[in-house]
């Protein structure tokens, strides 16, 4: 196999003709550097790959170091196909990532398309080179966790015990959300490797040798009200009944397996890695179905909690979609995050936004941080969450900073950002993402759209528009992304980045693309009905026609 490992680039030496390139290609390199199986492309989500295959990788590579501004490179599902001669204010790369046609786009057709090597699926933040480890989505993992805390616990969980599973690239946040919110969380991992990466990355407090061991563990940290995180190596489908049957119920459960994904993300209980690894070549319909069945169990097991009086939500995985597909009629019973605790926050267009310190120099973000702390003193939301994510956060990669910001905050951020950059005080330019769960930027109607007010949950066209409009407005990366594996068919999204790279053509990439991004999110919501959304347009003047 070809053994990899990439390590990322920083300093202020160009390798391309620009700026603007270089940040893509280090992003790419980070993005690599800080996944789950670099050496088979593999970022995150059990099959979330950066590039179809080698080959592919290494033609970007190649491309973004000779390439002109003026000139854009297009990505078909992980493959580059060409360099076309466009204008300098367009995107430097565009990119369409597994997207199938309506009828087409199912699971046994994407493995089949996969494995004739003619489509690759991009995950969310993998294809378009956004990924920056498991930080990525631990505020959002956190705001959950808070809400949760205000709306049941009085405002803390100090003392109160959470139940999940899967710390993968994106699970491996939830240890560290639970740490933040005050709570002790036993995490349930089948893969003892993942296991150690989170405690290396100081994602996670400890580990556990055995079920007991770990709730011994965790009832001393829950009596001293002290905040704790434990990893027990097992499946999920064996602990969670193995718990109801012992009459414990947590406060809070939830799961990040890779549930979505019946043949290259969960593994079903009774099988070792290796067995795994074999069946999915010998038997791939035989492994989905195994898959299915432990998720049944392990569903089974999140509803009684829920009926003995936990909170239990799904944690954008799938898994109560391939319940219900296995026989668990009610699976819906438990809801998801968005719809649960997150809505009113993406009304106003708040969502995950990102920033990435192509210097690889921690002190960047330390400055941007201060500039933060003074300029948003007023905003609780974001000047509680910076405090925190100084106090426990430690970079993988490229240094960079999550944060939920919304419409006029994020351009004001990077507009701030840009300026430093262009005065000198940082050591290199930064780059800007967002997650592509994110207010104008994802249908997805068992995640980011379940149950929205209007019922326009399956509508695609705002994901669509939502990328047409970032090449309209100069965005340096564009990306329409589908679900592949498991999640073919159940979704669309859009993803830009942009490098701040102290220009003035960057300050009006950014003004464009960051106002006209949290616009279009507003006036999504705002379109379905959402209060939040109305007054958000209302407040910021946007040109919102109400019809
Ligand atoms: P990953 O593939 O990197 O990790 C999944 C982990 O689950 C692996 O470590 C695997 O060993 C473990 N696992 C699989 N089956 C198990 C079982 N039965 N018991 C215990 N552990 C098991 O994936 P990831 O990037 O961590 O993402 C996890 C899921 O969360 C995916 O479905 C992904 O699409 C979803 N996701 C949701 C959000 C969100 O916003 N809520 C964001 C990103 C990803």
């Amino acid at each position: 196999m070809n053994k990899r490992r990439f390590e990322v680039t920083g300093g202020s030496a160009l390798r391309c003709k620009g700026w603007r390139q270089e940040g893509l290609l280090r992003l790419l390199e980070n993005v690599l550097a800080v996944g789950e199986d670099p050496s088979n492309l593999v970022v995150y989500a059990a099959l979330g790959k950066a590039a179809r295959n080698w080959p592919s990788h290494e033609r970007i590579v190649a491309t973004l170091k000779t390439m002109d501004e003026g000139e854009t490179l297009v990505v078909q599902s992980g493959k580059p196909i060409g360099l076309m001669r466009t204008h300098e204010k367009a995107p430097l790369v565009v990119m369409a990532n597994c997207n199938m046609v309506g009828q087409w786009a199912k699971a046994e057709n994407f493995y089949e398309l996969e494995r004739k090597g003619l489509i690759c699926w991009g995950g969310l933040t993998a294809g378009d080179w956004q990924y920056i480890g498991s930080q990525g989505v631990i505020q959002g993992t956190y705001e959950i966790l808070a809400r949760i805390a205000e709306r049941h616990f009085g405002g803390s969980l100090a003392g109160r015990l959470v139940l999940t599973a899967g710390l993968g690239g994106m699970g491996g946040a939830q240890p560290l959300a639970a740490r933040m919110a005050g709570a002790a969380i036993l995490c349930v991992e089948v893969d003892e490797a993942r296991i150690a990466k989170r405690i290396e990355t100081a994602y996670l407090d400890a580990t556990a040798p055995d079920l007991d061991t770990a709730l011994s563990m965790l009832g001393e940290a829950q009596a001293a009200r002290r905040a704790l995180s434990v990893g027990l190596c097992a499946n999920a489908a064996d602990v969670f009944p193995q718990l109801q049957a012992r009459g414990i119920v947590p406060d809070v459960v939830t799961d990040q397996t890779s549930a979505h994904d019946l043949l290259y993300g969960y593994v079903p209980a009774g099988f070792s890695l290796d067995a795994v690894r074999e069946l999915r070549s010998r038997d791939p319909a035989r492994l989905m179905q195994a898959s299915t069945e432990s998720i049944v169990v392990q569903v089974r097991a999140m509803l009684a909690f829920q009926k003995a009086g936990s909170v239990v939500f799904d944690n954008g995985n799938l898994i109560r979609t391939q319940a219900k597909n296995g026989g668990v009629a009610n699976a819906f019973d438990i809801p998801i995050f968005t719809e649960a605790f997150l809505r009113p926050m993406f009304s106003r267009a708040i969502g995950p936004f990102r920033w990435i310190a192509l210097s690889n120099d921690p002190a960047d973000i330390a400055k941007i941080d201060e500039y933060l702390l003074q300029r948003f003193a007023d905003n609780r939301s974001i000047s509680n969450w910076i405090g925190l994510a100084r106090e426990h956060i430690r970079f993988e990669g490229l240094p960079a900073r999550i944060a939920w910001m919304g419409h006029g905050e994020r351009t004001e951020l990077a507009l701030a950002v840009n300026r430093m950059v262009a005065e000198g005080l940082l050591g290199a330019p930064v780059a800007f993402t967002r997650d592509h769960l994110d207010a104008g930027a994802m249908a997805h109607p068992n995640i980011m759209t379940e149950n929205m007010r209007d019922g326009s949950d399956a509508i695609a066209d705002w994901p669509l528009l939502n990328a047409m409009l970032a090449c309209s407005s100069q965005a340096d990366l564009v990306a329409i992304h589908s679900g592949g594996g498991g999640y073919s068919g159940y979704m669309t999204s859009a993803g830009l980045t942009l490098i701040a790279d102290g220009t003035a053509a960057a300050e009006q990439r950014l003004r464009l693309s960051l106002d006209n991004d949290t616009s279009l999110g507003i006036m999504r919501y705002a379109d379905a009905g959402y209060a939040e959304a109305l007054d958000e347009a209302a407040r910021t003047k946007l040109n919102h026609y109400q019809l």
